[in-house]
Formats: C-alpha cells, structure tokens, sequence
C-alpha cells in the first residue's frame, strides 16, 4: 500500500468511528519545542502525528450549560475518549498490518511522564505526546487561551485523539487562521483560576510549524484536577456552580497559598471532614473511586461510560465556533444557579427563574435519561 492509500484508508477509519476533523501533521513542524511535542519519546523515530477531532453537539452544550441535563455530553466525552481510543488502536494496527511501518495510539487522557503521582504532586505535568500540539501540527486549528485546540469549524469544543507513526505521511496545510478571539469566556468560567486572564504563558515557548501558539498563563496543575473532577466549583460572587454540590471557590485563592498541605487538607475535608454533610463526604468518595480506577490504568479511554461524569470542562466545552453562541452559553450558566445534593444524595438546582423567584427542580437522574433516550 502507498504512502497516499494509507492516509486515505486512515481518514476513512477516523470518520467512519464519528470524528468530524482530520489531519497530519509532521514531525518536523513540532521540533524545538516542549518535551510533550516530542514524538520519539512515544515512538522512536516516529515521522508523522495522526490527529481526529469528536465536536460536542450544541443541544449538549446548552443542556450542560443550563443545567438541564449533563448525560449527553457524559455521551460526547466517551465518544472521545473510549470511542477514541479504540479507533487509534485500530488505526495503528491498520498501519502494521499493512505495511511495514510502525505506529503508536496515543492515550486521549490519564497518562503523564513520571506517572500519575507526579501529576497529584507537581505544579505542573506533562502527557507523553500533547494531542494539543499534534492537532496544530495536523492543521486542525491553533491553541486558544484556555491552551486547547481551537478549530474553525468546532471552536475548542472537541475532543482529540491520535496516533503517531514511522510512516512519512503528507501532511495537511497548517490551518491559515487563528480562531481564538481572545474573548476570554474560557477564563470567566473557570471556577479554579487556572488559567490567567491577562497574563500569556512564557515558560516554554511553543513554535509549530513556524507559528507562535499564544496561551493563558497557567496557575497549579491541582486547581484544573480539583475543579475538573468536580471536587469544587463555585462562581467568584456565588451565583453559580459547575455541576458538583461542593460550593468552594478555588479562583479566589493566590497560587503562593494554594500548597500542597492546603490542597491536601481540602481534599480530607470534603472526603472525611466533619463539617461535610454526609451525603457530601459519600459523592466525592465516589468521584475519587472513580479517578482511582483512571489512575490506575493510567487511560481514560478505558474508563467504562458509567464512571464518566462531567462535572466541569466548562473552559473547553463552551468555547464553540460560533462567539454568539459561546456567549449565549455563558449567560445560560451563569443563571444555571447552584447543584445540591438532597438527604438520598440526589443531585437538584436552586436558581432563579427569570421573575426573580427562588426555584428548585430535579434535573434526570442517568437511569431516567438512557429510559428517555432508549439507551
Ligand atoms: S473561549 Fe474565547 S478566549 Fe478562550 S480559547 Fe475560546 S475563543 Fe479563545
Ligand atoms: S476544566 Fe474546569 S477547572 Fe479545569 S481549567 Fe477548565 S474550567 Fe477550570
């Protein structure tokens, strides 16, 4: 098979798996950079990064957003990752099957260099091979401020998977745009400080392909893992939560006091604490079960549909093509109100509706939405 069939054969698998974008990059447009654009770490002499995109929906995203529902995109995200990771296996075993050269599937989440540990300790940490940067090398778009890919075609609201190869595939032009508008709604939705608003990341520069990618100074690792997990989630003035009931603001904590002990000391609370409800201390039980599981196989795209549950991914879900849009989400979030958890430990909003009145509603529980849904 030519160089030119297998790409072809390639992209037919990847769209045919539910993916919308596809590309290849080459190992030439990620040389210089950090160490997770660095191919050969994953598979020595690797020539080419094979990278498909899964969009989210936007019935999805204002369900999500609006606190209606939080299933479909729980259905979105396993797409990406357990559907992702199947179709990069299957991928890299077309190209060994078929030819004599080698490939790699790329783990879409859960793997760092050093190990799963020295993501909980460290400041910072790094996959094996960025999916980010191989994206961009793909020319499926640039990175935005919240440092995720963005795409023209589906903004940053997307999941990427990928695998690297031996094979010197063509690669794809280099997206010509940038399609980040630098409107910052990605920053105004994280409850955890993350990422900084003002300030770009210098640390390591990041050059692909010739172009400078620009991205949002980044704060402790530990602020996205809690917040994204759905251990805390609170807006700055107390409006709104992300999808979990523990009402902590991370965002309003400098990064010199948000140390490991304080980390450390917040985490026992709202698993053991006293002053946690009870109900409380059992959900994030199961959030940490549930991340264990990912710890241990070190890969999300293993993580069976049940133990997927977005709690938060608010800076890349809501960052969608359309800035209309992106704008209208963020308005329906932040009259969303607040998640709670009832005596039985079912989850329900308090907000106010749009006549000033204080209500309370039930969103589905999973097992009324797969009945809804015929799932
Ligand atoms: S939300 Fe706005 S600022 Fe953030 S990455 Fe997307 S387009 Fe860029
Ligand atoms: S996933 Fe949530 S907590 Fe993490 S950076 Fe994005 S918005 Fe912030």
């Amino acid at each position: 098979m030519d160089l030119i069939e297998l790409k072809e054969n390639i992209k037919i698998i990847a769209l045919d798996s539910g993916a919308n974008l596809f590309g290849v990059g080459s190992r030439e447009r990620l040389e210089g950079n950090p160490p997770s654009a660095d191919m050969d770490y994953s598979l020595p002499r690797a020539q080419s990064c094979i990278i498909w995109a899964y969009p989210n929906d936007i019935e999805a995203l204002e369900n999500y957003f609006s606190k209606k529902e939080r299933w479909s995109i729980k259905v979105l995200q396993d797409l990406g990752y357990a559907t992702g990771w199947r179709t990069a296996q299957q991928i890299a075993k077309f190209i060994e099957d078929n030819t004599d050269y080698k490939a790699h599937p790329i783990i879409p989440n859960g793997k760092y260099r050093g190990g799963i540990g020295s993501a909980m300790k460290n400041a910072e940490s790094f996959p094996p091979f960025s999916l980010r940067y191989g994206a961009v090398a793909a020319g499926l778009g640039h990175l935005g401020w919240s440092g995720n890919l963005v795409s023209k075609e589906y903004g940053g609201s997307l999941y990427l998977d990928g695998v690297l190869t031996t094979a010197p595939l063509e690669a794809d032009p280099m997206a010509e745009e940038n399609n980040c508008n630098q409107c910052k709604i990605c920053q105004k939705v994280c409850t955890t400080g993350y990422v900084a608003k003002e300030e770009p990341e210098e640390r390591q520069p990041v050059v692909i392909g010739g172009v400078k990618q620009t991205y949002g100074k980044r704060g402790t690792y530990m602020r996205c893992g809690v917040g994204c997990a759905g251990f805390t989630g609170l807006s700055e003035d107390a409006t709104w939560s992300t999808w979990t009931a523990d009402h902590t603001c991370l965002k309003k904590i400098p990064d010199k006091d948000l140390t490991r002990g304080y980390m450390r000391n917040l985490v026992q609370q709202l698993m053991s604490g006293r002053e946690t409800p009870r109900q409380l201390r059992k959900f994030n039980q199961r959030i940490a079960a549930s991340f264990a599981k990912v710890g241990k196989s070190e890969n999300v795209g293993l993580r069976p549909i049940e133990d997927t549950n977005p709690r938060c991914g608010n800076c890349n879900f809501i960052c969608v093509a359309d800035p209309k849009k992106r704008a209208e989400l963020y308005k329906m979030l932040k009259t969303s109100g607040i998640m709670y958890l009832d005596d039985k430990g079912r989850e329900y909003v308090k907000k106010i509706d749009e006549n000033g009145k204080e209500i309370i509603y039930y969103p589905p529980t999973w097992e009324e939405y797969k009945k809804e849904k015929g799932i």
